[in-house]
């Protein structure tokens, strides 16, 4: 679909035009359902997310009904929702649970253009809020945009019948201390860049010294240190070490394998099944940016319908990660390609 074609669909739900005839099936039909497939899927059902489902069941069934999508006012959003504590003030209301919706957009952004990527759609739909020109009856309204699909470096063909297909859903917690830098995925350009090799390779040679320097006090000045002293050292020094390597192998194998399961540090503890990810990102002018990022992928498993998350492959399958199912982890295990974001069964 074309970028012409796509901007006019978006003009076509800003101004009232008729909507297509009963029957036929819209591309914002599609859109809508791959919205309300992804959100369903979402682990806790806050009231944002509440009034994202309403808004998108609603506006489906105006579509079905052969009716043009209309922008919503505060009120009918409530009442939609079918929140109790919405009906007596909802533009109050909705002011609040807006923007926890909004908060939430942001970290579905991926996901969202994901599911409507893999149903083979050009655009995806995301609520919106029109700001009104204020005072009274000038107030907000609420609808649905339909954006068009932002290409990335991963695409290719659709999984096998039995097979999984993933997308990002990036509802993560990053811990609170690295919030800010992974938030909004962390380019590797200019002083990013350089906090991340000094990290890595000034990780190295800081651990690096440390050990040499034990070593040779350990190897010149052992007869006059007590052994006592000589315990505390190789205690200090294999600590060192293993600190050492635990700091820095994500690292090297972000570095070799572009994709790992996230260490525990980077993640708030309620989050699981997580991954640091280097992906690759248009900049615009035709070259690419390595961006690091915390991402979850995910798929609903083709043999029970439970969700799949990615995890070390283990002994089994040494240096790869897999999807295995929530609810029979042993049995239903997939591939994972972050290519074409596909498995195929392993078992
Ligand atoms: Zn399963």
């Amino acid at each position: 679909m074309s970028h012409g074609n796509i901007s006019q669909k978006i003009n076509n739900i800003e101004t009232d035009t008729p909507a297509p005839e009963v029957g036929a099936t819209s591309d914002e039909q599609l859109a809508l359902s791959a919205f309300l497939g992804f959100v369903r899927r979402q682990e806790k059902e806050t009231r944002g997310v509440k009034v994202a489902i309403a808004l998108a069941e609603d506006s489906l069934q105006r579509l079905a009904d052969g009716k043009a999508l209309a922008p919503y006012n505060s009120a009918q959003v409530a009442e939609l929702a079918a929140d109790g504590s919405a009906s007596e003030r909802p533009t109050a209301w909705l002011a609040k649970v807006w923007p926890e919706l909004e908060k939430r957009l942001a970290q579905w952004e991926l996901g969202l253009q994901d599911t409507a990527c893999q149903a083979g759609l050009a655009i995806y739909a995301r609520p919106k809020k029109t700001q009104g020109a204020g005072g009274a009856g000038n107030s907000s309204s609420f609808g649905f945009a339909f954006l068009p699909v932002q290409g990335d470096e991963t695409s290719g063909p659709p999984a096998a019948p039995d097979g999984i297909t993933y997308v990002r859903d990036l509802t993560l917690k990053p811990a609170f201390w690295i919030r800010p830098l992974v938030q909004a995925g962390f380019a590797l350009k200019g002083w990013r860049r350089a906090v991340f090799l000094t990290y890595g390779l000034g990780g190295m040679a800081i651990f690096g010294l440390v050990l040499a320097g034990l070593w040779v006090v350990l190897t010149t000045g052992w007869a006059s240190i007590p052994v006592a002293g000589i315990g505390s050292l190789l205690m200090l020094g294999s600590l060192v070490g293993w600190l050492g390597y635990s700091l820095l192998r994500p690292f090297w194998r972000l570095i070799d394998w572009r994709i790992i399961m996230a260490p525990d540090i980077l993640v708030s503890i309620r989050e699981r099944c997580v991954q640091l990810e280097a992906g690759k990102e248009p900049t615009g002018d035709g070259s690419h940016v390595r961006v690091i990022r915390l991402v979850r992928y995910s798929g609903d498993c083709p043999v029970c319908g439970e969700t799949v998350h990615l995890q070390n492959g283990g002994r089994e399958f040494h240096s790869r990660l897999v999807g295995r199912c929530d609810e029979h982890p042993a049995e239903h295990v997939f591939s994972f390609d972050r290519h074409s974001r596909t498995g195929r069964p392993l078992r």
